[in-house]
């Protein structure tokens, strides 16, 4: 613990950074060393320290408890739970891209024995979102309208009216928590778990909240903005952690995951990473070719219909499909022909097509029956 590297030279930063400095520099090691990025055993040692020392800098009190008592009182002060308690990884996680929140990061590293497992989750909760296949080719920031239990803004979450005091929960001696022992035939075990009667606060209100009416928690209408990665597909869900509702109870909040939806396209038809456009082109031009315009998820663009096209086949323009999801490059447009056989004709093309038929050799009759 003593040799520990300060944490500013860990970021790369002045002790005066400010905080978006803090964030900017995080961001750009946590590119370079998250473990969804970078598999080598070197960069596991080196993420947890940048994010530990990010975890400590973004937060006012720990930076200047930091600032004040250097690594050794400070490390005598916080325990490696308390240090990451609170810190926000997750959005910046999910603004770079990465499936992989910090729960299961910490988890990872701390081998399933961080804080963040004991920490009880609330409600998960799921919304669907309907795009365009345009914004699913290009990616796109959708804001969403939801409504979910959340820390009550009027008490903030302590459940008690505003300037009235809490008194220490007495059950918990204030701890939150209450430690069970229990024996059994393998030995004794001594149980964590969640005192009942301040819910794991510590505290209990004397006063209730007028508007949670003491519970901490209430019902809110909330603007999420959802980061649409490129490339989505039809029945997608994305997982936005902690995003979800706060329960009673619950220390953090569940997840909150969102189905995509894509809207039909007036043109195109899709197949994984490829689209599909139905070209329909006359008789003659299949015969004859032609250049013709079709639309592409960029504006338009000509192809080239060969003479002797036949109905039914592809003219597949690479590149031009959807990008692939989380990958790299992008799927074909295929244009699928169909030749279309006029219904009505004048009686100039009806002599114009018998011509014709007759320099083919062909023997037409009208109303010509197979067989008699
Ligand atoms: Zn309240
Ligand atoms: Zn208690």
């Amino acid at each position: 613990m003593a040799n520990k590297k300060d944490y500013y030279e860990v970021l790369g930063v002045s002790r005066n950074a400010t905080k978006e400095e803090i964030k900017d520099a995080y961001r750009k090691l946590a590119l370079q060393y998250h473990p969804d990025r970078n598999k080598s055993p070197d960069a596991e040692e080196k993420f947890k320290e940048i994010s530990e020392a990010y975890a400590v800098l973004s937060d006012d009190e720990k930076r200047a408890q930091y600032d004040m008592l250097g690594h050794v009182g400070f490390d005598q002060r916080y325990t490696t739970e308390d240090i990451f308690r609170g810190a926000d990884f997750d959005s910046i996680f999910r603004d770079l891209g990465f499936g992989f929140d910090f729960d299961d990061i910490f988890n990872v590293f701390f081998g399933g024995r961080g804080f963040r497992q004991r920490a009880t989750k609330g409600r998960d909760i799921a919304y669907s979102i309907e795009i365009t296949l345009e914004e699913a080719a290009n990616g796109a920031e959708k804001e969403l309208w939801i409504q979910r239990t959340e820390k009550c803004n009027v008490c903030g979450g302590s459940g008690a009216a505003p300037n009235t005091s809490l008194r220490r929960c007495p059950k918990c001696n204030g701890e939150g928590r209450i430690q069970r022992t229990t024996r059994n035939a393998f030995g004794m075990f001594v149980q964590v778990v969640t005192c009942s009667t301040c819910n794991g606060k510590g505290q209990i209100v004397q006063t209730p909240c007028y508007k949670c009416k003491g519970k901490g928690l209430a019902e809110n209408n909330r603007k999420i903005t959802v980061k649409i990665p490129p490339g989505i597909d039809e029945g997608y869900q994305l997982r936005l952690p902690n995003e979800g509702e706060l329960s009673p109870g619950a220390e953090v909040p569940g997840d909150l995951y969102v189905l995509i939806h894509i809207a039909p396209h007036p043109f195109f038809k899709r197949d994984e990473d490829d689209l599909i456009y139905n070209l329909t082109i006359s008789f003659t031009q299949a015969a004859l070719g032609n250049e013709i315009t079709i639309p592409t998820l960029e504006g338009n663009t000509k192809i080239k219909i060969q003479p002797g096209t036949q109905p039914g086949e592809v003219i597949t323009l690479k590149g031009k499909g959807m990008p692939r999801f989380r990958g790299h490059g992008r799927g074909d447009l295929k244009v699928v022909v169909n030749v279309s056989v006029p219904k009505k004709l004048t009686p100039k093309q009806k002599a114009l097509l018998e011509q014709l038929a007759k320099e083919f050799n062909e023997n037409i009759k009208p109303s010509h029956k197979f067989g008699f």
